[in-house]
């Protein structure tokens, strides 16, 4: 694969034109979206707004003239066609973790007589953090987590199972799961599934509804850009609203919040997931942010992130000296999600060699390089030059120089 061929890929992209709706640093390859979103210019010039304009001039009166108060849904309903569903269903809130322990012990408690919470080895820690921590909040009788290896997950649903998690597209592997089949398996069994669609969300399309998956979990900023620790969202299927209660019932959460009553009472619908007031400039990001996917569609994304790490691959293969990488993704695109892991023994130091040149993946213990794909503000010409850093940091083996063998505390 040749530059021309490459440079006519990017004149062929229907999404070429959405880059200039991203501020990028100036000679910057930027391969970790997956971990961190680029800024879309209109989330710059919308947290400007909220913060000296309603925030500054408007104060307290902003969260009724300026709709604070309805962001929470207003972003939820922006995220919902992403991931197939339908309207009020999708809230964003807190972290994907707290909201992992609402829907958990929710889910939980509507599954009489079971309590054993189906996960895979290698999943998220914090997604198996939070089936630790309620394991010992609740006790064992109530919630205990079976962690299996991918081959033993169908093996595993067994009658005693009220809740199937798993993360649709794996962290490191960037394997995608069969979210069709696997929820239909549970669901013969009388299993809730729950999906964490972190690496899924404004990568792929995903259909929820369709699935008819129960619940489900994402994250505001990686694939959506909405900015560091921006809230994450959460889904749950319509069917289960009227009967299933979240056990962080905050005020946020209630069905009239501003008559102060002393007695907790749900709101209806998605609302009730709510806990306590939304972090606004941060949420009004991730809002600003989402309206960069107004005009297009996941199948347009799809295509482009498969087209991105497929051009990634081919041209790597022109490299002899980049076999010593090997790829861990699956080879399969159609079950790869829009990152590609390699292990390597100098993991660390080539992900900082490769930082220092301009070329920014990221590096996940104990050693792999991770580079992930963002359609939005890529482009294969981006892929070209940043093979060419990498070819440049193995052969003249730049990652054994002393500085880049120090860890940081975040890597
Ligand atoms: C990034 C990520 C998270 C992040 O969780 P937070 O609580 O929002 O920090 C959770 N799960 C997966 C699979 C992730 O990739």
């Amino acid at each position: 694969m040749q530059l021309n061929e490459v440079k006519q890929l990017d004149k062929n992209d229907p999404l070429a034109s959405k880059r200039a709706e991203f501020a990028l640093p100036p000679n910057t390859l930027y391969l970790d979206g997956n971990s961190l979103g680029a800024l879309p210019k209109s989330s710059a010039k919308r947290i400007k707004e909220v913060v000296s304009q309603q925030w500054g001039n408007d104060l307290i009166s902003s969260w009724n003239k300026h709709h604070w108060i309805d962001l929470p849904i207003q972003t939820g309903e922006k995220i919902a066609p992403l991931i197939g569903a339908k309207s009020g269903q999708v809230i964003v809130c807190d972290s994907i973790s707290v909201n992992l322990f609402k829907l958990l012990t929710a889910a939980l408690n509507i599954q009489t007589g079971r309590n054993v919470v189906v996960s895979e080895q290698g999943n998220f820690p914090t997604d198996l953090y939070m089936v630790q921590g309620i394991e010992a909040l609740l006790g064992r009788q109530r919630c205990s987590l079976n962690m299996v290896s991918t081959v033993d997950i169908e093996s595993a649903l067994t009658d005693d199972v009220a809740v199937l998690m798993l993360t649709h597209v794996n962290f490191k592997s960037g394997r995608i799961h069969d979210m069709k089949r696997l929820t239909k398996l549970a669901h013969d069994k009388g299993i809730l599934v729950l999906w964490d669609l972190a690496h899924s969300a404004g990568a792929l399309p995903v259909s929820m509804d369709e699935c008819e998956a129960d619940f489900a979990v994402g994250c505001g900023y990686k694939y959506l850009n909405g900015g560091p620790g921006a809230p994450a969202f959460l889904y749950v299927a319509h069917r289960h609203l009227d009967s299933i209660q979240q056990p962080l019932s905050g005020w946020m959460g209630h069905a009239n919040p501003f008559q102060l009553t002393e007695t907790y009472q749900p709101a209806a619908g998605i609302k009730q997931f709510l806990t306590g007031t939304p972090s606004v400039i941060a949420m009004a990001s991730l809002d600003a942010a989402l309206d960069i996917f107004e005009n297009i569609n996941m199948q347009q994304i799809r295509e482009k992130s498969v087209g991105l790490t497929q051009c990634f691959l081919a041209l790597k293969d022109q490299y002899s000296e980049l076999k010593a990488m090997k790829l861990i993704s699956p080879e399969d695109v159609n079950i790869r999600g829009s990152q590609l892991s390699f292990s390597h023994d100098a993991a660390y130091p080539i992900c900082q060699a490769l930082i220092d040149n301009g070329v920014v993946p990221d590096f996940r213990a104990p050693n792999i390089i991770r580079f992930g794909f963002t359609p939005l503000y890529l482009a294969y010409e981006d892929i070209f030059n940043a093979i060419e850093v990498l070819n440049k940091v193995i052969t003249e083996k730049l990652y054994l120089n002393e500085k880049y063998q120090q860890r940081a505390a975040v890597t």
